[in-house]
């Protein structure tokens, strides 16, 4: 309570720390913060000196704690953006490369600095009236990049793949158990009796399926996990059986849930099979892309996505394989009028005879109401580098991890799970000494490397578990997204994972 009164400044309207970011004067307010900010990101990356701060996280919660008491006034800002940069996982760093966390691209952040300045909120045309207009027209490109008519489609952006892929299940549930019980799900809610539905998704997808379903008041249980190849591509005999199975029971094949990259491996799912067996059972086709979106930008790996059209309803994520800071989701559907049970009026947002005057609204695509303009930043970045420039660093960074994982296979430590398929590749560090060699011990030294190399503030690197039962499932991950990494870069980070293997060894 005493940090807060004392962060509480003076009353009068005309102190600089109460100006505001927009009108005539907004640019001259934010002039001397930015020169603020910028500098004390640098000063505290310099401090970092590498992708993470050295230390515990203890450690860190103290120095984030006193800063925090300590900092007021106008020295604030300097302060706590200091401590955030010190105290930041920089995935710009190339030793930082654990997760689908992308370094953002300065045009980017740029574009995105204009929408905090103007703060539109896309729920209604009178909050919003040029970024209206822009996200529908940026949608529409993206419908094309899918390979959608844009005519036909219609979409939004969302906070993510999590919101993303709960938006294309709600939408099939309306659809699919709305035809099938003759009710209308969104106004009645699920039907007490008849048939229990079902989502068909690979063991390797995200665990948002499970939770929308949750949500959805279908229950976790009412998503089939469908085995993998060891590739951990959903197998296409496998959902075949699944689907009868559900069937013969008397139940509802609901949806099909294919992912175009799965979060480890950037495994694509045989996009085109799950389309033709969805068609064929009635079920409803969503492709979680939030990773291997990013490939429809590439020459080279568009191909892989061959079918992604297909589907009734897309997720896409540009704060992925797209260098948009957080958040940059694309939610998409194939044909507009499959959104019905979303539509919704509000009167003091979209009333009918504003609509009917031209004002647009974009109220009735989203989940939430105020919603920020996350389609300028990409916007700005598409026409900054257009689709060739994109596709160039998902090709730069797809040819780094070619050359890790060859650099892994070169390794005698080192044990390379798959090639990559997008940027990302799963491996482990195999023991020098025999008697480390129990499928336990490999495990705990694997994970073990991971905090070492987290702890000395020395990399970011991913740890998962392959999946299946028992020991020795566990990988480490690289997902390489900085663009301009070299292979040099990358096979020092592993260079570094086999020195922790080593240490971790003597313990
Ligand atoms: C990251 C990811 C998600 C979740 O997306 P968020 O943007 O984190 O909400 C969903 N599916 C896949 C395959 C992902 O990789």
């Amino acid at each position: 309570m005493a940090g807060l009164l004392r962060a509480v400044v003076p009353a009068e309207s005309d102190t600089p720390l109460t100006r505001l970011s927009g009108g005539p004067g907004g640019p001259g307010a934010l002039t001397p913060m930015l020169r603020t900010v910028l500098g004390a990101l640098a000063e505290g990356a310099e401090r970092r000196g590498g992708p993470l701060p050295a230390g515990s996280p203890a450690q860190l919660a103290a120095d984030v704690a006193r800063v925090f008491a300590e900092a007021d006034g106008d020295g604030a800002l300097h302060k706590l953006t200091d401590v955030l940069a010190y105290g930041s996982a920089d995935p710009a760093d190339p030793s930082c490369a654990a997760h689908l966390h992308c370094p953002p691209l300065a045009v980017a952040v740029a574009a995105d600095l204009a929408v905090s300045a103007l703060n539109p909120s896309q729920d209604s045309w009178d909050q919003a009236p040029a970024a209206t207009a822009l996200e529908t027209l940026l949608l529409q490109e993206l419908a094309q990049l899918v390979g959608y008519d844009p005519n036909e489609a219609a979409g939004v952006l969302t906070s993510g793949g999590t919101e993303s892929n709960l938006m294309g299940l709600m939408l099939a549930r309306d659809r699919v158990i709305g035809q099938d019980s003759g009710r209308q799900i969104e106004l009645s809610g699920l039907p007490g009796t008849g048939r229990r539905a079902r989502i068909f998704t690979s063991e390797a997808a995200h665990f948002s399926v499970q939770r929308s379903a949750a949500l959805l008041g279908l229950g976790e249980d009412a998503v089939v996990p469908v085995p993998v190849d060891d590739q951990l591509r959903m197998r296409p005999d496998a959902l075949a059986t699944a689907l009868r199975d559900c069937v013969r029971r008397g139940e509802l094949p609901l949806a099909v849930v294919a992912t175009a990259g799965t979060t480890d491996t950037g495994a694509i799912d045989p996009l085109r099979t799950c389309a033709s067996l969805s068609a064929e059972y009635g079920a409803w086709l969503h492709v979680d892309a939030a990773y291997g979106g990013g490939a429809l930008l590439s020459e080279q790996l568009a191909p892989l996505m061959a079918g992604v059209a297909l589907a009734d309803s897309v997720s896409l994520d540009w704060h992925k394989l797209g260098w948009q800071p957080v958040a940059a989701g694309i939610f998409l559907v194939k044909r507009a009028e499959t959104y019905a049970s979303l539509a919704r009026r509000a009167v003091y947002l979209n009333p009918q005879d504003d609509e009917e005057a031209g004002y647009p609204s974009l109220l009735g695509l989203s989940l939430r109401t105020t919603r920020r303009t996350d389609a300028f930043k990409i916007a700005v970045t598409l026409r900054t580098l257009g689709r060739d420039g994109l596709g160039r660093l998902v090709d730069a960074c797809h040819a780094l991890a070619r050359s890790g994982t060859e650099a892994v296979r070169a390794h005698p430590n080192l044990e390379l799970h798959a090639d990559p398929v997008l940027t990302a590749f799963l491996f482990r560090y195999l023991p020098e000494s025999p008697r480390n060699i129990d499928p336990e011990r490999v495990d705990r030294i694997n994970a073990g490397l991971r905090r070492r190399l987290l702890r000395e503030g020395r990399a970011v690197v991913g740890r998962t578990e392959l999946p299946g039962e028992g020991p020795g499932r566990v990988r480490l991950k690289l997902t390489l997204l900085n663009p301009h990494a070299t292979p040099a870069e990358v096979e020092r980070l592993l260079d570094a994972v086999v020195a922790a293997g080593r240490a971790e060894e003597e313990l």
